[in-house]
C-alpha cells in the first residue's frame, strides 16, 4: 500500500480539523461513531498515529500504542453496553476487503443479530 496520506479523513479528525461525534479518547486511540451506520451501534476506533493499515499499524506501532488501542477497543465495547448482548470487530485492509479511509481502524458493530461472519460470494 502507498505511504500515509496527511489528508485522508480520519487524520482531519485527530487534527481537529473536521469534527466527530466522540465516543471515548484515550492516550493512543480515539472512539466516534461512524457517519453511515451499518448497524444499530457502529463506532469505528482508530490509534492517533500515522498507520495506513492494519499491517502496517500491528507491525510498525509500539506495544504501548498497541495495547493502548486494543483497551481503547474494549473500552469502547463496554461504554456502548454491547459486550454482553455480543458485537463485531472488524478491521478492513486493502482493496479486496474494501478499505476506503488509509489510517487503520476497527469497526464495531452491535445491536442486532449481525448475521454470518462473511457474505458468501454471489452466484
Ligand atoms: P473502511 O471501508 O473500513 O475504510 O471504512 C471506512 C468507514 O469510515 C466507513 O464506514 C465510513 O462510513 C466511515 N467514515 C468516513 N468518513 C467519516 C467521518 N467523517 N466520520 C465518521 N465516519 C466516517
Amino acid at each position: 500500500m502507498a505511504g500515509y496520506d496527511q489528508n485522508n479523513v480520519f487524520a482531519k479528525i485527530l487534527r481537529g480539523e473536521i469534527p466527530c461525534k466522540k465516543l471515548l479518547e484515550s492516550e493512543h486511540a480515539l472512539a466516534f461513531h461512524d457517519i453511515a451506520p451499518q448497524a444499530p451501534v457502529h463506532v469505528l476506533v482508530i490509534p492517533k498515529g500515522s498507520y495506513v493499515s492494519s499491517a502496517d499499524f500491528f507491525g510498525t506501532a509500539s506495544d504501548a500504542e498497541i495495547a493502548g488501542f486494543c483497551r481503547t477497543v474494549a473500552q469502547a465495547a463496554e461504554q456502548l453496553g454491547v459486550v454482553e448482548q455480543g458485537y463485531r470487530i472488524l478491521a478492513n485492509h486493502g482493496a479486496d476487503a474494501h478499505q476506503e479511509v488509509p489510517h487503520f481502524h476497527v469497526h464495531i458493530f452491535a445491536g442486532r443479530d449481525l448475521g454470518r461472519m462473511i457474505k458468501p460470494p454471489e452466484k
